[in-house]
């Protein structure tokens, strides 16, 4: 890629992160800073209506998405900056799927028109995990408990196998005011294959002035609150509870002493060296937009 300002039009598809304005990278925030147009849902509009001053912007609901994207992309090939907002990251059950679906609709091809960027925003599952401690320090995976798009047997499916797989689970869209029944086969489900008191976390608009934070276990949550803006973090079979912090081991103490001499039967790891390794060398060159 060459260092040249783009002429035409550019889509930034951005993730604000979890609320909190020092959680939305210093990339997002350029975006929005040189935007001409601001596109997003209501209240993700809302957490950072200070960064969008005095611009043009376009606040939908949440039925509305295939129009914002769709929007986002006329205005960008028009020749404007314009980005579209996402909670978290856009690439996390957010916009950027859709943006892509709506382009190849359209026959869009790279280098076409508008230039789309794509920029990282933190999403609920580190948010949640930073609050609670570290439960994701083993292998761990994300599904959704919205059956409006994905069919209730598959997300089934998948809760199964990642509960029998023995990974961390982080459910988004646990439940809604009329979405109830998901969250409790789910919990179903994971106890089949975990103990009743492996810990589970609730976290509640993560970063927002309505956060708020529940430890409970499998056997126990589902007495708790549960809506739209709560992660579900449910441990594996390794995770624990150390001082109130929720913790899956990365497996070290099982591999080396304390004073950092390797057990018996167990071989040392090798350290990644850069001059080894060239591709691990840092990177030297900006991304094109900064
Ligand atoms: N793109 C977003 C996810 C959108 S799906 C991201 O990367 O985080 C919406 C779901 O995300 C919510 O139902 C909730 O489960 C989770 N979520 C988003 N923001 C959250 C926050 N601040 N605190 C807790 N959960 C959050």
């Amino acid at each position: 890629m060459d260092n040249v300002e783009s002429k035409g039009g550019v889509l930034s598809v951005v993730g604000i992160g979890p609320g909190s304005h020092d959680l939305i990278a210093p990339a997002v925030l350029k975006a929005i800073e040189e935007g001409d147009l601001v596109i997003g849902y209501r209240t993700y509009m809302l957490l950072v209506r200070s960064l969008v001053k005095g611009k043009e912007t376009v606040k939908t609901g949440m039925t509305e998405e295939v129009g914002r994207a769709q929007m986002a992309i006329d205005e960008a090939k028009k020749g404007r900056r314009v980005v579209l907002i996402s909670s978290g990251d856009a690439g996390v059950y957010g916009m950027a799927g859709l943006v892509f679906e709506c382009l190849k609709n359209s026959g869009w091809r790279r280098g076409d028109d508008p230039e789309l960027r794509i920029i990282p925003g933190i999403s609920a599952i580190n948010a949640c995990a930073s609050l609670v401690g570290a439960p994701l320090c083993h292998d761990s995976c994300m599904i959704s408990l919205s059956d409006l798009l994905t069919p209730w047997d598959v997300i089934e499916k998948r809760i199964d196998a990642a509960a029998s797989a023995d990974f961390v689970i982080c459910l988004y869209n646990p439940a809604s005011g009329r979405r109830q029944r998901q969250i409790v086969r789910a919990a179903e489900i994971i106890s089949r294959y975990r103990s009743p008191d492996t810990p589970v976390a609730l976290v509640k608009s993560a970063y927002r002035t309505r956060e708020k934070i529940r430890m409970s276990d499998l056997a126990n949550f589902l007495e708790y609150e549960i809506g739209m803006l709560t992660s579900v973090l449910i441990g594996s079979s390794q995770t624990y509870m150390f001082e109130g912090y929720m913790v899956t081991p990365r497996g070290y103490a099982n591999k080396y002493h304390r004073d950092g001499t390797v057990r018996e039967g167990q071989v040392p790891g090798i350290s990644l060296r850069p001059e080894i390794l060239p591709q691990f060398q840092e990177r030297k060159e900006e991304p094109k937009w900064q």
